[in-house]
């Protein structure tokens, strides 16, 4: 068995990984898809002390440090059951898609999330070009121009407000009748001159030239009227998913959103689990954060094995 097993294989759990194999505990990383995120990341500007890389690069790199630190890296490898130990310093066990069982005396869940897709015409194609969902990662490449922000609840006009410091003209588009955001926000947002917002807003296309996005077609769920919006950013705000539908019987505690809670360790709810990154109720989503968070829960791993060693 391993001494410490991660489930995830992106920022956060090769950062978890790092650690613990640093303390000299056997590691085992399992992914689905090696890298996470960033594997679908174009330009990364934000990480400190790197002023740019690209996402499948980070990835590359954190897949050697991960392998030049004896780390078991077991790619392709998706989760779909946790058995937590049924005694305090026993072993937890993973049941895998492909039918296989790892047991580990502890645990690091790192299975991150995805952006809720809009699912329309346009969307996957103009993805990276045009298309974004992070406003903290892709704001300042819409320098001056027109952008839209889809989804009114907090991180949409969170969003909207943030990019309109840096773009010329957001249109902010809501599906229901009213904005879910809190007051607050609403009351910024509305004071904003380069600012619309639309409400009953249906987009059902984003188009493009075919190299990038030059406007997206907007529909009136009222009248049911089609128009279009000419402009050269599209940023998807409709929610993040955790990827824990995996771990609903699993008695590890979740949020309402589905996301592991943790405490300022990284532990969860069952002694020797912990969790880390985007999968959790971390409330910001980033790289460098996920990496923070990962390493985190791999000390909190080291400091649970020192304290519960095997009889
Ligand atoms: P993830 O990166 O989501 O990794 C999760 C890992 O778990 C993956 O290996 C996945 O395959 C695996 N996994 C999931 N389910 C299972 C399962 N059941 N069994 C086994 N393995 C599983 N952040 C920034 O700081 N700067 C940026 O510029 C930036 N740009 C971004 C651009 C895009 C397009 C996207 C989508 C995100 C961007 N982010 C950026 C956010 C950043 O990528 C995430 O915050 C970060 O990757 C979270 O790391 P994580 O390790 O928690 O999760």
């Amino acid at each position: 068995p391993f001494e410490v097993l991660i489930i995830g294989g992106g920022p956060a759990g090769a950062a978890a990984g790092v650690y613990t194999a640093r303390k000299g505990f056997r590691t085992g990383i399992a992914a689905e898809r090696f890298g996470g995120q960033l594997q679908d990341t174009l330009g990364i500007e934000n990480l400190p002390g790197t002023a740019y890389t690209e996402g499948p690069k980070l990835s590359d790199n954190l897949k050697s440090q991960v392998l030049d630190n004896q780390i078991d890296l077991i790619d392709l490898a998706r989760a779909t059951e946790l058995r937590p130990a049924s005694e305090a310093g026993g072993l937890h066990e993973i049941a895998f898609a492909n039918g296989a069982v790892l047991k580990s005396r502890s645990l690091v869940i790192a299975t991150g999330a995805r952006w809720r897709n809009l699912g329309v015409l346009g969307e996957a194609e103009y993805r990276n070009k045009g298309v974004a969902y992070c406003p903290h990662c892709d704001g300042p490449l819409f320098k001056g121009k027109r952008i839209a922000v889809i989804g009114g609840g907090n991180s949409g006009v969170e969003a909207a407000i943030d990019l309109a410091k840096i773009v010329g003209h957001v249109t902010l588009i809501e599906y229901d009748s009213k904005l879910r955001a809190d007051e607050v926000l609403q009351r910024k947002l509305k004071s904003l001159a380069n600012v619309d917002i639309v409400t009953n807003g249906q987009t059902t296309e984003v188009t493009g030239d075919g190299k990038r996005v030059n406007g997206l077609v907007l529909k009136d769920r009222e009248s049911g009227e089609e128009r279009r919006i000419d402009l050269e950013g599209v940023f998807v705000q409709i929610g993040l998913v955790p990827n824990t539908e995996w771990l609903a019987e699993s008695g590890l505690e979740l949020s309402r959103f589905g996301e592991i809670i943790t405490d300022e360790h990284g532990a969860t709810n069952k002694p020797g689990i912990f969790a880390a990154g985007d999968a959790t109720i971390v409330p910001d989503k980033q790289i460098v954060i996920a990496m923070g968070e990962g390493a985190k829960a791999g000390l909190g791993a080291f400091d649970y094995l020192i304290r519960n060693e095997p009889a």
